[in-house]
């Protein structure tokens, strides 16, 4: 049977963003290219909520993003301040780390955000150069507030690097009017791309900043002296060339960037809000707890859910997947085996959520759980339709 790919990423796509791959590949200086990759360039600031911002468009993955905002803006020795809430979180001090930066690392303990007080007293304790959070950690389906955390970077003087590879266009973001440098993800999650597109928009005092380096850049690929003409030219219709762009992904783009900007950014993330928590609502009325202690910190572009005491995490999953529904396992080393993940993000429908809780319940009454069958999934719709 057709399945349904309810992974954290990548997920399931728009028809037709997927048609739009197909089409006979053209010449990357073709004026039809010129236009859609400066279309996509000015579609992105909109997304990201940023009309200053310089957006980059680069063949890679999410963790390049990463990798460009410390190529970019770290020289050795610099201080930098990582806020981990998970796995990605914690990949943020390893990439700072290759580039000589003096990283500090704030962990959250599973299940919670790192509390503004204690990232105050680190950034009052010495200067940083820029600090590092992620806005989901797809590890722990934590969700964190950008907006105060951003608020303290610009009051210590300091970068803010949000990870949005799991929120952009999913979550809301103000990129400008919270004062994010930078806000980077990868096509293949909410903004609904197939895998192989790094996406980094930068504030005009990051790109002052790089502009100030005393050493030059050591990453080739990264460099924004490479990818900055680019982007100029592109969105000023005129053929640039660097690195051959992704074609193909860029028109995909497009057309992704074209239907979130149809539905509108605020009523896509209330979508992404509603369901969320229409499915938390399913997941427990299944007796199933999720990893935030919170709901404010529980993200709406996926759940993180912990599995019944004593489960074997291989065989309830590979069971879910006879049933044609593709969830994830955990990712965090220390807990692993004891939950699972599932995405709900960018074109996810009600339906979709349905399809499944509807597995997770026939797997659990399976396994003899003691639950009610249907008694989620009436949970989930009452919720829907605000039915308490
Ligand atoms: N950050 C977060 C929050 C992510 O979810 C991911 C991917 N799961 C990454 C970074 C890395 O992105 P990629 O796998 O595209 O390199």
């Amino acid at each position: 049977g057709r399945e349904l790919l309810m992974i954290p990423g990548p997920i399931e796509f728009e028809p037709e963003v997927l048609q739009a791959m197909g089409i006979p590949t053209q010449s990357h200086l073709a004026p039809d290219f010129i236009e859609t990759f400066g279309n996509s360039l000015e579609l992105m600031r909109e997304v990201w909520k940023s009309p200053e911002g310089q957006p980059f468009i680069v063949a890679g993955t999410g963790t390049l993003a990463m990798d460009m905002a410390a190529a970019n803006l770290i020289e050795q020795g610099d201080r930098v301040l990582v806020i981990s809430t998970g796995y990605f979180g914690d990949r943020f001090k390893d990439i700072m780390d290759r580039y000589g930066a003096e990283t500090t690392i704030l962990e959250a303990p599973i299940g919670e955000v790192v509390s503004l007080e204690a990232i105050e007293n680190e950034l009052k304790n010495r200067p940083y150069k820029a600090l590092t959070f992620t806005h989901v950690d797809t590890s722990t389906g934590i969700l964190v507030d950008p907006a105060p955390i951003a608020q303290l970077a610009r009051q210590y003087e300091t970068l803010s690097i949000l990870d949005g590879v799991c929120s952009v266009a999913g979550e809301e973001i103000k990129q400008d009017e919270w004062g994010l440098d930078i806000v980077l993800t990868g096509s293949q999650k909410a903004i609904g791309v197939p895998p192989g597109l790094a996406l980094l928009v930068a504030s005009q005092k990051a790109i002052e900043v790089w502009g100030k380096r005393k050493t030059p850049v050591s990453n080739y690929y990264a460099d924004w002296h490479n990818w900055l003409p680019i982007m100029k030219g592109y969105e000023e219709r005129r053929p640039s060339y660097f690195g051959t762009p992704a074609v193909n992904l860029i028109v995909a783009l497009e057309t992704s960037l074209k239907i979130i900007s149809k539905e509108g950014m605020n009523e896509r993330v209330k979508r992404h809000q509603k369901l969320a928590k229409a499915f938390r609502t399913g997941i427990s009325s299944l007796n199933l707890t999720i990893l935030p202690k919170t709901t404010q910190s529980a993200a709406n572009t996926l759940s993180a859910v912990y599995y019944p005491k004593g489960m074997d995490s291989g065989s309830f999953l590979s069971k879910i997947a006879h049933n044609n529904v593709i969830i994830a396992g955990g990712l965090l080393s220390e807990i692993k085996t004891e939950y699972f993940r599932i995405g709900h993000m960018g074109s996810v429908s009600a339906n979709d959520l349905l399809a499944v809780l509807g597995a997770l319940e026939r797997v659990l009454l399976e396994l003899g759980h003691d639950i009610d069958s249907g008694k989620c999934l009436q949970a989930f719709q009452n919720e829907l339709l605000e039915i308490n």
